[in-house]
């Protein structure tokens, strides 16, 4: 990854920082997103000599200039990680909450998607991060569902349009993933269930991901695009 600039959104926590980690280890320049753990985000960035953090919320469309500043100059990788997944039956869904979720899932992905192709070098890479509950649906996810839905359309259909600048566009979908957005949404007892389903016998961990997404982003999987690869140990065969 040496010569390489990644854009991760979302890397102040959970699977998006492993995915800054591993990708910065792979010695790749790394700018990432954080919305309001700045002390994470800093020390995150402090472990490397070529991390820079970005304050951006999803929710406001005018954290896209700030994010892509760092930028401007080329940029070989994008990482759509950011996501926010709460959870309430459909019975109590209001209208400005349809239009928070898709905005930060959905909204400012795609529009980072376009933003990234005034200046994704040639050959370059694209990862939208979606969810095993597209295919593995539950009570009270009907927005997240929905917005994740979105977001593996507009993947498949970058793709095409890509394509023919060798531009990759790929889905990682993962599984129940130890962090804290999954222990914000299910009681302890769903998570050891899960892990008890998971063919590999446990929870995912951030770094399983961060792999997928190394791997996809890497040398040897240009010749893979449009696709949606389910990290998840197994939870769903
Ligand atoms: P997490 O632990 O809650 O971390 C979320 C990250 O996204 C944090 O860095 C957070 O920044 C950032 N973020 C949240 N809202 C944001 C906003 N409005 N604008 C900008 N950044 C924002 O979540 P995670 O579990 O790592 O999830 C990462 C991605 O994986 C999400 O897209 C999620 O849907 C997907 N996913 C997770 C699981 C799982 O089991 N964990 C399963 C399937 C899919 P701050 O820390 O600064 O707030």
């Amino acid at each position: 990854m040496s010569g390489r600039t990644a854009l991760v959104t979302g890397g102040s926590r959970g699977i998006g920082r492993a995915i800054v980690r591993r990708l910065a280890e792979a010695g790749a320049r790394v700018v990432f997103t954080y919305r309001s753990d700045e002390a994470a985000a800093d020390e995150l960035a402090a472990g490397y000599d070529d991390v820079v953090a970005v304050r951006a919320d999803q929710a406001d469309l005018a954290s896209l200039d700030p994010m892509f500043a760092p930028v401007r100059d080329g940029l070989d990788i994008l990482v759509n990680n950011a996501g926010i997944g709460p959870t309430a039956p459909i019975a109590e869904l209001t209208g400005e909450e349809f239009d928070r979720v898709m905005t930060v899932n959905v909204k400012f992905a795609l529009l980072a998607i376009r933003e990234a192709t005034t200046v994704l070098r040639d050959g370059g890479r694209i990862v939208n991060i979606s969810t095993l509950n597209t295919v593995l649906p539950a009570p009270g996810l009907a927005l997240y569902c929905a917005s994740k839905a979105a977001l593996e359309q507009v993947t498949a259909v970058a793709a095409r349009e890509l394509g023919p600048r060798r531009i990759t566009v790929n889905t990682v979908s993962p599984g129940a993933t130890d962090t804290d957005l999954l222990r914000a949404s299910n009681p302890a007892e769903a998570l050891t269930r899960a892990a008890t389903l998971t063919a590999l016998g446990r929870l995912g961990r951030p770094e399983d991901i961060a792999a997928v997404v190394a791997l996809l982003v890497g040398p040897d999987a240009g010749w893979i695009t449009g696709q949606n690869i389910r990290a998840t140990g197994g939870l769903l065969i």
